[in-house]
């Protein structure tokens, strides 16, 4: 997974309906039209200018820039009929696959606007419909509408628009209230908080916070280069059915009936069911007569074993283990599989048990593999040692980085050292663009980081997003790492120092010491201004953050860094700084964009102060920021 390049990355953002859009008629929402042209009227999502320097066409929207050189343009594609996502089916997914397929080319990523009550089924279904994927599809929605004064709309959809612009993720994902989730991971768990989901069972892909943080390890990986392939063919006949405590053998029965060729069965606990024999009866032929069950665990978190008689029972009438797979990937799963011509019940039985799309964890991937004592590992590094042919030799030069890296977060010292034996040098970056320092450097282990310094490894290398292990040490807090690294000679580099500004000014304002002596640490100047023109020690002052005052003072003493004018005569938020407000219209009155330099902040607020040292809620200020 990489970062995105070019200057300009071309978005489809295709709208099917959902809260997001919805109007109230007759006091109640229903979908509504124009989405285009509201989000046109709100310069968070549209930046005019752009757009008429580069006559865009009316259905084409560009938002500021979110880095100097880069713009995100998109194009609004309206669904016909919109709909409440109660109404979508397996039939409108496939619809959606089959038009990302035709525009598959024009576009660098895709993000679909959606209803939240299917949304977690429709991200589970365009996963397995869509192969090969080498673009982000993200979808997005909102639990209040758009246009209302205070909602999650804007801040879920210009998410999902930057995530998809800017990041080079090869998959089906949901983006909601800050998180990137796998689509097959996620489930729709509160109808009324903006946090309406959750990813069970795989952390989030990503994070948005001060800064995006992308869990690397987790992101699908692009293994060939093969065209996209769009199985638009799924099975419609399938269901899912709970049991429950005393469930009657007759209703399984009655559910378990043609047309349905596959079905869901959710179970308690790890994946046990009642052991009464009419039960199991109905189970078993069921399977037998080629009905495809998936034994998917109630539970939200988990996953189905074979530890209990109960559960062991149901393997035995034939039912596939669905692991932690969530029903609505099951069910997905399920139609694709089932979709898929040509194939016997043995290999579909087969797919169902392997993970297809990173929407499962097998129980032979359960646990992270770790070079020291693992089987793995052991007959890794015996295929290693012992290749001798050119192709051998191609294959370990591929995997030792990859592995030097995967020991160094394991902080594995003898790991590290059996590679060096192998021939890895320690210091080649991976597939990633990381190298172990930055990796030991991230997670904090010190001793990994000594013995990677002592080999001589570079120490201001630059991961593949431009960033050095002296950063990363610093955003982990990790005052040994920090000062091993700076005694072997590493400095933040100058875009990170140009950076630095505002990020100490945030960390002033939550009165964060501990971030504010790694930055020092790393030897950054802490009277350098934040994008709004005031210091990190005005900023302390004016939250009123008066230890943190103390610190920043005792702090730019040792360090000897330039004092910053008086408070008072340093005109701090907008007034006399470079900030751009724009005022809107309407609804964005209450609006007001925010761009400078490589950061921009969005805030929905009355009036007041815009920036890092935004005051709670209660102020009626609210603010995000975001590194690009
Ligand atoms: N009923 C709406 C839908 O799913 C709910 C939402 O979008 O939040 O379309």
């Amino acid at each position: 997974m990489a970062r995105a390049t070019g200057p300009e990355r071309r978005l489809l953002a295709i709208y099917t309906g959902g809260t997001i859009g919805m109007r109230s008629e007759r006091g109640v929402l229903v979908p509504g039209q124009g989405l285009a042209a509201v989000l046109r009227r709100l310069p968070m999502f549209h930046d005019e200018d752009y757009a008429c320097a580069c006559q865009l066409p009316k259905d084409t929207l560009v938002l500021p820039p979110a880095s100097p050189d880069q713009r995100v343009i998109y194009t609004v594609l309206e669904w016909q009929p919109l709909l409440d996502s109660s109404d979508m089916t397996i039939a409108e997914w496939a619809q959606i696959a089959q038009t990302i397929e035709r525009h598959y080319e024009q576009y660098h990523g895709f993000v679909v606007i959606h209803g939240t009550d299917t949304m977690a089924f429709a991200a589970s279904t365009l996963s397995f419909v869509l192969e090969n994927l080498q673009k982000p599809v993200i979808l997005t929605g909102a639990q209040v509408p758009i246009h209302a004064l205070w909602n999650d709309g804007r801040e879920n959809l210009l998410g999902a628009l930057l995530m998809a612009g800017q990041y080079l993720i090869p998959e089906v994902c949901l983006f909601f209230q800050n998180q990137l989730l796998r689509g097959n991971r996620a489930t729709k768990v509160d109808s009324r908080r903006f946090a309406a989901f959750c990813s069970p069972n795989l952390p989030p892909l990503a994070t948005v916070g001060t800064d995006i943080i992308i869990n690397r390890e987790l992101v699908q990986k692009i293994r060939r280069k093969e065209p996209l392939v769009v199985h638009s063919h799924v099975e419609r006949d399938v269901g899912v059915l709970r049991l429950y405590p005393g469930i009657p053998a007759s209703l399984v029965r009655a559910f378990l009936q043609p047309p349905l060729k596959g079905v869901v069965l959710e179970t308690f606990g790890s994946g046990n069911a009642p052991t009464k024999p009419e039960l199991l009866l109905e189970l078993r032929a069921a399977a037998g007569r080629g009905l495809l069950i998936v034994n998917c665990t109630h539970c939200l978190q988990g996953a189905v074993t074979s530890d209990y008689a109960s559960g062991a029972a149901l393997a035995d009438a034939g039912l596939v283990s669905g692991f932690d797979m969530t029903s609505e990937a099951a069910l997905a799963k399920l139609a694709y599989v089932l979709g898929r011509p040509g194939l016997s019940l043995d290999d579909r039985k087969q797919l169902l048990a392997q993970d297809l799309r990173g929407e499962m964890t097998a129980p032979a991937t359960e646990r992270r593999p770790s070079l020291q004592g693992s089987p793995l590992g052991r007959r890794v590094t015996q295929f290693l040692s012992l290749s001798n042919s050119q192709e051998l030799d191609a294959v370990r030069d591929a995997l030792l980085p990859s592995l030097a890296c995967a020991a160094a977060h394991a902080g594995d010292l003898e790991a590290l050292q059996a590679l060096v034996e192998m021939g890895s040098d320690l210091g080649t970056a991976d597939f990633n663009g990381q190298t172990p320092l930055h990796v030991a450097a991230r997670v904090g282990h010190a001793g990994a980081v000594s013995m990677l310094l002592r080999r001589g490894v570079h120490v201001n290398a630059c991961d593949g997003d431009g960033l050095s292990p002296l950063l990363l040490a610093v955003r982990g807090r990790h005052q040994s790492v920090i000062g091993l690294l700076r005694a072997a000679g590493a400095c933040l580099s100058p875009q990170e120092l140009e950076d630095a500004g505002t990020e100490l000014c945030r960390l002033a304002s939550r009165a964060d010491g501990e971030g504010l002596q790694a930055w020092w640490q790393a030897g950054a100047d802490l009277g350098q201004l934040g994008y709004d023109g005031r210091s990190p020690l005005q900023v302390a002052e004016s939250a009123g953050n008066l230890e943190v005052v103390t610190l920043l003072q005792q702090l730019r003493g040792r360090a000897g860094a330039t004092a910053p004018g008086p408070v008072s005569s340093h005109p701090g938020g907008a007034g006399g700084t470079p900030v751009v407000d724009a005022q809107v219209p309407g609804v964005g009155s209450m609006f007001q964009g925010l761009v400078w330099g490589r950061r921009w902040a969005i805030c929905s607020q009355g009036t007041g102060l815009q920036g890092p040292s935004c005051g709670p809620l209660g102020q009626r200020t609210h603010c995000r920021e975001w590194s690009s």
